[in-house]
């Protein structure tokens, strides 16, 4: 069974989708795509022998070898150019998926929407695909196994209408649509960051050498908090 969060990653790609899964580990979202959906096409990339071993044979299992091309390398590396149309990377940090996206340029002139899930700081890669020209087109967060997880696509094209200028870093922080949104989760979410940067900023206060430049920046954050809260 496919979890919540990958499952949400696959709402989000097209039908009959040519797609890179990187960072793949078993395959389990190229397998359940294809599976799925006979025309499907996917290259499940795969940095570390383990994991690339794993996804060969979930692969096998499934006999999907037509369908999958299994490929050891590092991030977009293992693509040639002009090869597929959307890219996923899921279940890594913000800044690594960055990091990806960002060494791997040369190899999305044919990429027309990324899907990502960051584990953590989702907001570094919003300023990629804003200083990249994605445009965040979808944004959904969930809670499984008791962690919080932000899925968000972007397609090519202009990234500016979806900020207001004088919100901007705010929504790229808490994400434009989230905040549109504020569901429950979301409000879960940002509920315990605010109790946790209010701790920080109480214990920054008590030390004997205040950052005051660290106290105003999250005083800064504890006032978008409050108003996304409200
Ligand atoms: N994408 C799957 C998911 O969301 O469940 C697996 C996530 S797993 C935590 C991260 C995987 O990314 C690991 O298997 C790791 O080997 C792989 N990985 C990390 N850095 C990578 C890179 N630069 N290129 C390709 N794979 C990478």
């Amino acid at each position: 069974q496919l979890s919540l969060r990958l499952k949400k990653v696959a709402e989000y790609l097209p039908q009959a989708a040519y797609f890179a899964d990187i960072g793949s580990d078993h395959a389990y979202l190229p397998c359940y795509v294809c599976l799925h959906d006979r025309h499907a096409r996917a290259v499940a990339g795969e940095v570390n022998n383990g994991p690339y071993q794993s996804a060969l044979k979930e692969v096998d299992t499934h006999q999907l070898n037509d369908q999958i091309d299994v490929r050891l390398g590092d991030g977009l590396d293992v693509l040639i150019n002009n090869e597929v149309e959307q890219v996923v990377i899921a279940g890594m940090g913000g800044p690594l998926i960055r990091d990806i996206l960002e060494s791997g340029k040369d190899k999305l002139s044919s990429v027309s929407k990324i899907i990502v899930q960051p584990n953590i700081d989702a907001r570094s890669i919003r300023r990629w695909f804003y200083d990249n020209q994605y445009q965040l087109v979808h944004e959904a967060i969930l809670e499984e196994n008791g962690h919080i997880y932000e899925v968000l696509a972007a397609e090519k094209g202009d990234p500016e209408h979806i900020y207001q200028q004088e919100s901007f870093e705010k929504q790229l922080w808490l994400g434009p649509w989230l905040m549109k949104e504020r569901s429950p989760v979301f409000r879960k979410k940002w509920k315990e960051e605010k109790s946790k940067k209010e701790r920080i900023v109480h214990q920054i206060r008590c030390s004997k050498q205040p950052d005051e430049k660290k106290i105003q920046l999250f005083q800064k954050e504890l006032v978008w908090l409050k108003e996304v809260l409200e």
